[in-house]
């Protein structure tokens, strides 16, 4: 295994040049301490988990030491915030460390999240906090384990630094890895500031590192954009189907590889409810649950329109057409599993469409629902979450549907149960558990966060001890309000 410090960068983003990023140095923070590091993040890097045992280690994503390889950079990017454009966004409190290559030769950009201030910071500190940190080190691990696209966290350290937000906090940085962090928004910059020459550098450069398939295709870019289409459509089926609300779905925040990004006031359903707004800044409800599979399609149709010098507007409309089908199919296909049902059916997207009208009207726990119907045979299931249904005719005529897909599949319920039980998390991350979480690690004790952590990355499993971490959250706990402010 290499060590920490013998990584190998190749910077490629980093050589595009002064147009793309600027050079910008960590400000490092205050008597750094390591808060909670990913082994199968670190595995990402071939790092053995025993090197967070070195105290470089927190100094080294503290920004007190660096790599002599790294190319700290700040991304110039913009987008479209709440369906507005704003021309210039960047990292403002972020860097682009460099780009490393593991023994696999796979990239992965290593961006220090809370690293200072940049030309990006605008009227910002360049700042993160300890809070909204583990918040986002914590649905990365999750959604990964959930086998959700998303970028990693590889881990949080923490501070003495002060920082301003409602109230005084403590900076922190986290340490994010992802296969590339260019965003919707970078196309947008150079399409808006009508630098096409630029827009196709980054277009060939993303092709080259990141699509190297649709390159050698005889329209490069519109089967870029195919694949960024499928990508998305795909996330955000899962997103759908896994109850995760996003918060903060603007095109800077949207990423060309599909996968889970820039995490702020994100939240998992713990009640079903398709209007759930889960960011307490969003007065208009733009994000809200229901919201997310068109404002992705919406957020597509930016991207598309900044492609315009590259692919012709024909080809990108139609490829955009393809965006609702697919997500459809895709979450279709999702919500068959997690009700165990092995085979299309015409009714299908009924059944599905009813169960949730049930649960919107009902406040049923949308995670434990699909657990508990997968714990004994669908017809003692159905008898025993009956009761939490207030519309018990309703819910009886979906329960009749429903036994009679299982049993007309057939197969036994030893099966059933195990099928259902590998895509059906008995551990969900609730907002009030990662509340609690960062109240004891606001005190210095970091023994719940990375407690949450490790229940949290094997959630399918029964893990005995923990059924705290399964239970239905206390009435408090369902309604934290969770802000940009971050
Ligand atoms: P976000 O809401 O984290 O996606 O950030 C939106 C934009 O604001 C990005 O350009 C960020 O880099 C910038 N930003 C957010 N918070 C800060 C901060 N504390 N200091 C400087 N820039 C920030
Ligand atoms: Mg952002």
């Amino acid at each position: 295994m290499p060590s920490l410090s013998e990584l190998v960068f190749d910077n490629r983003f980093a050589r595009l040049g002064d147009a793309f990023s600027t050079q910008v140095m960590p400000e490092p923070i205050a008597d750094p301490r390591l808060v909670i590091a990913s082994p199968s993040a670190m595995a990402l890097l071939d790092l053995d988990p025993s090197e967070t045992d070195s105290p470089v280690f927190a100094q080294l994503f503290a920004g007190h030491k660096l790599w002599s390889s790294a190319e700290p950079r700040a991304m110039v990017y913009s987008g479209h915030q709440f369906g507005q454009y704003n021309p210039r966004l960047g990292d403002g409190r972020g860097l682009l460390l460099g780009e490393v290559v593991n023994r696999r030769g796979e990239y992965w950009d290593l961006h220090l999240k809370g690293a200072g201030e940049t030309p990006y910071s605008r009227m910002g500190d360049g700042r993160a906090v300890l809070r909204s940190s583990i918040r986002e080190f914590l649905a990365s691990e999750y959604l990964h384990a959930l086998g959700i696209p998303t970028s990693r966290a590889l881990c949080v350290t923490g501070s003495s630094t002060p920082v301003w937000r409602e109230r005084q906090e403590t900076a922190a940085m986290l340490l994010r890895l992802a296969p590339s962090h260019v965003r919707f928004g970078h196309f947008e910059y150079f399409y808006y500031t009508q630098q096409h020459e630029r827009l196709r550098e980054l277009g060939e450069h993303v092709l080259a590192c990141h699509f190297p398939a649709c390159r050698d295709q005889a329209q490069a870019y519109a089967a870029f954009f195919r694949q960024v289409v499928e990508r998305n459509a795909e996330l955000i089926a899962y997103w759908q189907a896994y109850g995760f609300c996003h918060g903060v779905m603007n095109s800077d925040n949207m990423s060309i590889l599909g996968i889970t990004f820039d995490f702020g006031p994100y939240a998992f359903l713990d009640d079903f409810d398709a209007q759930h707004i889960c960011n307490h800044s969003d007065d208009s409800g733009r994000y809200r649950f229901s919201n997310q599979v068109p404002i992705a399609h919406w957020n597509l149709g930016a991207l598309a329109q900044a492609l315009t010098p590259l692919v012709p507007v024909e080809t990108l409309r139609e490829t955009l057409g393809l965006f609702l089908p697919l997500y459809q199919a895709h979450y279709l296909d999702l919500m068959r599993r997690r009700l165990g049902l092995t085979q299309a059916d015409e009714g299908d997207e009924a059944l599905v469409e009813r169960l949730l009208q049930l649960m919107q009207g009902s406040a049923i726990d949308y995670s434990r629902f699909f657990r508990r119907l997968g714990e004994t045979t669908a017809d003692n299931a159905v008898r025993a979450l009956r009761e939490d249904f207030v519309d018990l005719a309703g819910f009886d005529a979906w329960a009749a549907e429903y036994c009679a897909r299982v049993s007309a599949e057939g197969g036994s319920q030893a099966e059933r149960q195990t099928r259902m039980h590998a895509v059906n998390p008995k551990y969900l991350l609730r907002n009030y558990l990662a509340q609690e979480a960062i109240s004891a690690a606001e005190q210095g004790d970091y023994g719940p966060v990375r407690e949450l952590h490790a229940v949290l990355s094997r959630p399918f499993d029964e893990q005995p001890g923990f059924e705290r971490y399964a239970q239905r959250p206390p009435e408090w706990g369902k309604h934290l309000e969770i802000s940009c402010s971050s």
